[in-house]
């Protein structure tokens, strides 16, 4: 495993072993998009599906990576927060867009273990629509 400091100060991390752990969770939320000229102006609501990746190398003694339930736990703080809400009130996250909701995800993703790096948050607003938000990472 590598890890660069870019001048931005993002960290790159690569590697040619690594483990990418994938879970998912979802959440029903209400928004409006402030600015947006057309019908996603008006409150209306979604069932948002997020996924969260880590990448890691090294395995404990038993062959584990990480815990799913622990990377489950820490995404479900986070969701619980969103789930039945309406997304505008959250002053954190902006203009409620996909790109805004997933990068706030991401900044909350808080206490990952030692052994992983999160990698990325993808936010589903719909079957065929996604945004995914990642600091320092491609792919
Ligand atoms: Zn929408």
């Amino acid at each position: 495993m590598i890890i660069t400091l870019a001048l931005n100060g993002v960290e790159y991390y690569r590697g040619d072993r690594m483990y990418r752990l994938r879970i998912e969770s979802h959440f029903d939320a209400a928004h409006k998009l402030v600015g947006y000229k057309g019908k996603c102006s008006r409150v209306h609501g979604h069932r948002w599906k997020v996924e969260v990746f880590v990448l890691g190398e090294k395995l404990n003694s038993i062959g584990i990576l990480v815990d799913f339930d622990v990377l489950k736990q820490i995404l479900e703080k986070i969701v619980e927060k969103l789930d039945h809400s309406f997304l505008n009130d959250f002053k954190e996250i902006g203009n409620p867009t996909s790109e805004n909701i997933s990068k706030y995800i991401f900044k909350n993703l808080k206490g990952l273990p030692n052994s992983v790096k999160l990698q990325k948050v993808r936010v589903w607003e719909s079957p065929e629509a996604w945004c995914e938000y990642s600091e320092g990472f491609t792919g």
